[in-house]
């Protein structure tokens, strides 16, 4: 815990705009006040007397790190993720995870909410934000700021709207204005996003900075993808993008999706496809496909082999469109061990062409289970500062 309560709670506001930029840009690429300089075009003076002011709000701090170039060692600056709290939320289809996060993100807090999914967004909206309320009550008299907050959800997401914008698990949802309800409520700025996007931005964020075309497929009670081209997630013009569990594959059966078409790749091979057909050997949510796939049970493997090669079709397919560098296999169910990425592996080396393959790295996600909450974070932190900058494009530079 830090001890940023002590800081009056307005102070945030008697920065400048022109200041948060020079924020922002560090946020992304931490620099020398030479390297600010230069890319700001400020004189000496001019970034001082900035950079005292965000020293002194405690936005910015000199890091540990130094940069050679040429003459002696100029000091970083970054921005300090002690200034405030983030809140992140990963809304699930039974359960959400709620941290609260330094703006690293480092986890300081963790909670999990149960609800009931049709009682409703309102009614469970409202539980995520008292639940944010009582956890930051938690620090102490004088709790950390809260800064934004950042939630993640297995829905399609018109992330500039804040609104879910099309089919999904939660039901009733869709054109319900989560972003204007949450930021009066909690009267911080607030962002929506695909929980896969987040995962992916937090997997990127962690081991593939410099990447500039990354997929990212996760397979868990779901599945889903996320794309990011140019170094930027690639949403479509409906916040669609990525959504790969639908693809129709031939020639595998036509079990019933919950999207209500037949043969989707979900309805194939997703978390709740493998419970449907192996409920009564053990496998009763996706926990238990891990456990029994650990266990070395004989079925759970067998699907897993199968559903890597059906995940595998799909995302040979998006290879051949989208040329990626990196292809990242996430998620719950393909945690369970390395059988569903050698599957996605044989379909996609069998399948695209070899100048799309010969550099790909394909490989596991390694951030783990809180791939969204971190992501949710990050991308929270973008759009605060964002909105508190000069420069509201609408668009986020993660
Ligand atoms: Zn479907």
């Amino acid at each position: 815990m830090t001890a940023t309560g002590s800081r009056p709670a307005d102070e945030f506001s008697t920065l400048d705009p022109q200041d948060i930029d020079l924020a922002a840009h560090l946020w992304r690429n931490p620099t020398t006040r030479a390297g600010l300089q230069r890319d700001f075009a400020l004189s000496r003076t001019a970034l001082g007397s900035r950079l005292d002011r965000l020293f002194e709000s405690g936005l910015v701090r000199e890091s540990e790190r130094a940069e050679q170039s040429g003459g002696r060692p100029a000091r970083l600056l970054e921005l300090d993720g002690n200034y405030g709290l983030v809140a992140a939320v990963d809304i699930g289809e039974r359960h959400s995870q709620v941290v609260l996060c330094s703006l690293d993100p480092e986890i300081r807090a963790r909670r999990a909410v149960d609800f009931q999914l049709d009682a409703g967004p309102g009614a469970i909206l409202e539980s995520i934000a008292s639940t944010i309320e009582e956890m930051l009550a938690g620090f102490g008299p004088n709790p950390p700021r809260l800064t934004t907050v950042g939630l993640a959800l297995p829905a399609p997401v018109d992330f500039i709207a804040g609104m879910v914008t099309g089919y999904s698990v939660l039901r009733g949802w869709d054109g319900f204005d989560i972003k204007s309800w949450f930021q009066q409520r909690m009267g911080v700025p607030v962002l929506v996003e695909n929980d896969v996007n987040a995962m992916a931005v937090a997997e990127k964020a962690q081991n593939w900075p410099n990447a500039q075309s990354l997929f990212y497929v996760k397979v868990g009670t779901g599945i889903g993808s996320a794309i990011f081209t140019n170094g930027s997630l690639y949403h479509g013009a409906q916040g669609a993008a990525g959504d790969i569990g639908h693809i129709q594959l031939d020639g595998h059966g036509e079990p019933l999706c919950r999207c209500g078409n037949r043969g989707c790749v979900e309805a194939l091979t997703a978390g709740w496809a493998i419970v449907r057909d192996l409920k009564g050997q053990g496998a009763t949510d996706t926990d238990a496909i891990v456990q029994l796939a650990n266990a070395g049970d004989p079925l759970v493997l067998g699907a897993l082999r199968e559903g890597g090669r059906l995940v595998g079709e799909a995302v040979a397919y998006a290879t051949s469109l989208l040329n990626p560098e990196v292809i990242v296999i996430g998620g719950s169910v393909a945690a369970a061990g390395e059988l569903m990425l050698s599957g996605v592996r044989q379909m996609v080396y069998d399948r695209v062409l070899p100048l799309a393959t010969r550099r790909l790295h394909l490989v596991p996600a390694r951030v783990g289970g809180d791939a969204a909450v971190l992501g949710a974070a990050q991308l929270a932190v973008a759009a605060w500062l964002e909105h508190e900058s000069t420069s509201s494009t609408g668009s986020l530079s993660i």
